[in-house]
Formats: structure tokens, C-alpha cells, sequence
């Protein structure tokens, strides 16, 4: 397969393009975290027509990288008062609370706040964990109630699932024993998100491969897969 590389400069924005055989159209990305720009082009295409293509889409990729670099990042959080963290989508202010002596470490939430109740002191570490914790409690419920729904329109069997921290896939669909792991970073993604990635995991029960009937399955039960999934992209896993 064709494959070559270069870096091309639109304005102050830096653009990594491959010429690819195996694609048919130029296609440009925004990547999180770090709002890093992907082009793609069919190898026959001029460099001329390229930057044509990409000038044209200039102050759009200069938005979605603002964009992208905005996002709280789970990697450069402190976990510390005041900082934003998301939970489903929704942006909370997490606040530090000092649990007395024979108090449990918690986590309360309210409209606005995401408060972590632990012992004095507590290291960036454990603030971190207790974080973790919640998000997966609560990942894990919404994750049951989406899954309930599926099975009765289905019809199919309860599937048994596990949340754990995932780098680089929102969900797999294991075959050899019927079960699912899901991302723990799902927790911050849009409710909507979520919903797309248990059926998609789910539709896999019946098609392995991302084809033609996978995704006229998806669409019987979800007809706007298509934005939930591009939604989930510009998510920070
Ligand atoms: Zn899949």
C-alpha cells in the first residue's frame, strides 16, 4: 500500500498529511487531546488541491482545535479544589472536604459540584482513585439500565459486563465468553454516547465485523448512531 507523509503549514496551523492508494477523498481530523490535525488524501491528488482543500477548511479546524484543547484532561488534572471534571458530559466543580475521624472516604454530588470526602491530606493519588471509583459506580449503573433496555428489544440474554481503564477503545465485545468491558473513561462522555457504544458492543453478538448488516442493525434500534459516534470521537479517553 502507498503511503507517504509530509507536513503541510496552513497559516500557523500544522497540518500532517498522507497520501494514501486506498483512500477516494481528502479527509481532515482534529485529534484529542492535544488538537493534533490529520489529513488523508488519495495518492494522485496535487499538492495544490490540497491546500486548496485545507485553506478552505481553515477557520474550522482552527475552532475544533480551540475546542479540543479546552477539554479538562483526566492526565493533567490535579484532582484539586476548583478544577472541572466531567461526568457524563456535564461539567462539575470538584471540591475537597476533610471526613472526620471515623467517616468513610466519599463522594457527594449536586447540581453543579462533585465534592471527594476523604482523611486530611489526602495524596493527588487517592483523590484520584476515590474519583475513579465513583465514575465507575456510576458508569456501571447507567451502563445496567441501557443494557436492560437492549436485551428486552433484542431479545437477547444478559450479557455480563465489566468496566476497567481502556487507552484506546471504548468497549470490546468479547466472543469466546459473551461479555463486554467497557471504558471507565465512558463516564465523561455524553449519556448519548454511552448508550451508542453498549449497543454497538452488544450488536456484536450477532455481526463480528463492522459491515453493511452491523450497521443496519444499529440503525433499526438507533437511527442517529452516525452524530453519537462522531460525538465520541472528539471525546478524551
Ligand atoms: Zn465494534
Amino acid at each position: 500500500m502507498f503511503h507517504k507523509t509530509e507536513i503541510i503549514q496552513i497559516h500557523e496551523l500544522s497540518v500532517q498529511l498522507t497520501w494514501k492508494s486506498n483512500v477516494r477523498m481528502m479527509r481532515v481530523r482534529v485529534l484529542p487531546p492535544d488538537g493534533i490535525i490529520r489529513a488523508t488524501a488519495p495518492r494522485w491528488t496535487s499538492r495544490k488541491a490540497v491546500i486548496e482543500f485545507l485553506s478552505e477548511r481553515y477557520e474550522w479546524m482552527q475552532k475544533a482545535v480551540q475546542k479540543v484543547q479546552s477539554r479538562p484532561r483526566p492526565t493533567s488534572l490535579n484532582y484539586s479544589e476548583g478544577e472541572q471534571v466531567l461526568l457524563f458530559g456535564t461539567p462539575y466543580t470538584l471540591h475537597i472536604q476533610t471526613v472526620l475521624s471515623k467517616e468513610k472516604a466519599h463522594v457527594s454530588l449536586d447540581a453543579s459540584s462533585i465534592t471527594l470526602h476523604l482523611e486530611p491530606e489526602a495524596s493527588r493519588e487517592k483523590r484520584a482513585a476515590l474519583l475513579q471509583t465513583f465514575y465507575k459506580e456510576r458508569l456501571s449503573m447507567v451502563v445496567a439500565v441501557y443494557m436492560n433496555d437492549y436485551q428486552t428489544k433484542l431479545n437477547c440474554a444478559p450479557i455480563p459486563f465489566r468496566i476497567l481503564r481502556r487507552k484506546s477503545v471504548w468497549g470490546t465485545y468479547n466472543v469466546r465468553n459473551r461479555s463486554i468491558i467497557f471504558n471507565l473513561a465512558l463516564a465523561q462522555a455524553p449519556l448519548e454516547c454511552v448508550q451508542y457504544v453498549v449497543l454497538h458492543e452488544m450488536t456484536h453478538q450477532y455481526v463480528h465485523a463492522h459491515n453493511a448488516e452491523f450497521y443496519q442493525r444499529m440503525s433499526a434500534l438507533m437511527p442517529d448512531w452516525k452524530q453519537r459516534r462522531k460525538a465520541l470521537k472528539a471525546m478524551v479517553m
